[in-house]
């Protein structure tokens, strides 16, 4: 007999406990054989005085057993500012969002029979949600949007390398690109990079607005998407809606060593305790989990379960029978449709079955992957000078000539003041809103290089005399390329 794997098992909060117990069930029915270590996150921790939610012993399981099916956590407000989902995922380095969102028969959808099936892959540690937020006055504030290359080719990677295993025809790469062209464009560029690498693959890039617009239109066009932090957080979430809502979305987390299985939804708090939600998401989640752990035909059984019996509409959720008019009082309990899936281990559906995957594909996990830091270092990089952040109540026509007076004698001239990245100064003959914050461009007369003595006297003359600075950028330059972007209007 195989050896039992090893998962951490995270009940989590509201609803958790009965969707995790659902799943886990269905998955000891089939006889998979796992030894469950029981761990804690989310509320209770939280409440506890454990501002990370996560505490010591769960990441000493997870780190022992390197695989997770957790139900939701919540962040309660006042208690811990962190989500402990997302110290979870980035605790552990996932990666990888993997949100598959597929036409099931028996749920109907205003997009049935079209054939919607598609993996979103979110970049699930970079971009807003580091989480880097400051106030620079005490009505502005501002988050820091961090996209690198290695966070951008770790994802990309993992998403043509999905895609090839599953043997899917198209990568979608979605960014604002045409908006922010040092962050986006980064992960659009690093795509363009990569994909001649599968050859077999369409390789293709859309801006984000347009695949809401497409998804919502005509989703059966999408395979797999790629796509940054927030872009897919939001339209995973629309992809979710298309084939029928939260009580069907699954997700898997993957990371290079940690894998986290949970259903897209939350806590549903209302619902906590009453045995009525839908736990298929979760169910999903935890078939997605037996796949990586190369339980690849009880995965088939219990998709082909699931599904076997939303078709059969043998036991309908409240969720489902509200979307289809049908009966919510007589709907299905939480522990019902388990029961139910149970019962039909070994069934199919007779349509709308599971997707077949080419034979032997491996469990999911990114093959082999090398980064080499070495490339970059030995990039060519020079420092022009200084973005100045001011908090001030003088207008730009006053600070304009002052900040000039204040670089006389320096390398440096002022190039140009921005109010939220609209040029100011010298004045455009335009008058957006002042907020009381202006940043202030210092470049080295003839772009030449700048160090660090010089950069430093010339914020310390500004700090004397603007003692509102709130922050500073240093303006590179590498390999020839200007690392900041232009204001609007410069
Ligand atoms: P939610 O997903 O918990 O609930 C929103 C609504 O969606 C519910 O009221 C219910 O009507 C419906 N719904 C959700 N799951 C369902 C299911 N399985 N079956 C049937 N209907 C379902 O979202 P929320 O109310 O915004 O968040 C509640 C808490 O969950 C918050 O504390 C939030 O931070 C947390 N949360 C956690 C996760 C996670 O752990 N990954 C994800 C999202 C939200």
């Amino acid at each position: 007999m195989s050896q039992a794997h090893q998962v951490t098992v995270i009940p989590g909060d509201g609803v958790g406990p009965e969707v995790v117990r659902s799943a886990v069930r269905i998955i000891e029915a089939e006889g998979v054989r796992i030894d469950w270590e029981e761990a804690e996150a989310g509320l209770e921790v939280f409440k506890r005085g454990d501002t990370s939610g996560v505490p010591a012993a769960t990441r000493e399981s997870i780190e022992r057993t390197r695989v997770v099916l957790k139900g939701p956590l919540e962040t309660p407000v006042g208690f811990g500012e962190k989500s402990a989902n997302v110290t979870l995922r980035k605790l552990f380095e996932t990666y990888a969002n993997v949100r598959p969102a597929r036409e099931l028969a028996g749920v109907p959808t205003r997009y049935a029979g079209e054939g919607v099936d598609m993996i979103i892959v979110r970049e699930n540690v970079e971009d807003l949600y580091a989480g880097i937020e400051h106030m620079q006055t005490p009505d502005v504030g501002q988050c820091l949007k961090i996209i690198s290359r290695k966070g951008s080719e770790k994802v990309i990677r993992y998403a043509f390398e999905l895609a090839r295993r599953e043997g899917r025809q198209k990568v979608t790469c979605a960014t604002k690109a045409n908006i922010m062209k040092l962050t986006e464009g980064l992960f659009k560029g690093v795509f363009e990079e990569l994909a001649p690498e599968y050859p077999e693959i369409v390789a293709e890039h859309l801006i984000i607005d347009n695949v809401a617009h497409q998804l919502a239109k005509a989703p059966a066009q999408f395979d797999v998407i790629v796509t940054t932090n927030l872009n897919g957080d939001i339209i995973s979430d629309l992809a979710s809606g298309l084939v029928g809502g939260l009580g069907f979305a699954s997700s898997g987390n993957y990371g290079d060593g940690v894998a986290i299985f949970e259903a897209v939804h939350g806590s549903a708090p209302k619902y906590a305790g009453k045995d009525v939600i839908n736990p298929t998401a979760l169910i999903l989640s935890s078939v997605m989990m037996l796949r990586h752990l190369g339980e690849v035909k009880a995965a088939d059984r219990i998709e082909d379960a699931v599904l076997a019996t939303l078709e059969s509409g043998a036991a309908v959720t409240q969720d489902l029978a509200r979307q289809t008019g049908g009966d919510v009082e007589q709907a299905a309990s939480t522990s019902g449709f388990t029961d139910a899936v149970i019962a039909a281990l070994g069934h199919r559906p007779s349509r709308g079955g599971r997707r077949e995957r080419p034979t032997g594909s491996p469990p999911t996990a990114l093959p082999g992957w090398d980064y080499s830091p070495a490339h970059y270092a030995g990039i060519d990089r020079r420092t022009i000078g200084l973005d100045i952040f001011i908090a001030t109540e003088i207008g730009s026509d006053v600070l304009g000539p002052d900040l000039e007076r204040i670089a006389g004698g320096t390398p440096f001239e002022l190039e140009m003041i921005s109010s939220r990245g609209t040029k100011v100064y010298p004045p455009t003959g335009l008058s957006p809103d002042d907020v009381g914050l202006l940043r202030a461009r210092f470049v080295t007369r003839d772009r030449g290089v700048a160090v660090d003595a010089e950069l430093l006297e010339l914020q310390a003359r500004v700090a004397a005399q603007h003692p509102g600075w709130t922050h500073i950028e240093k303006l590179h330059i590498f390999a020839g390329h200007d690392g900041f972007t232009k204001a609007q209007g410069q």
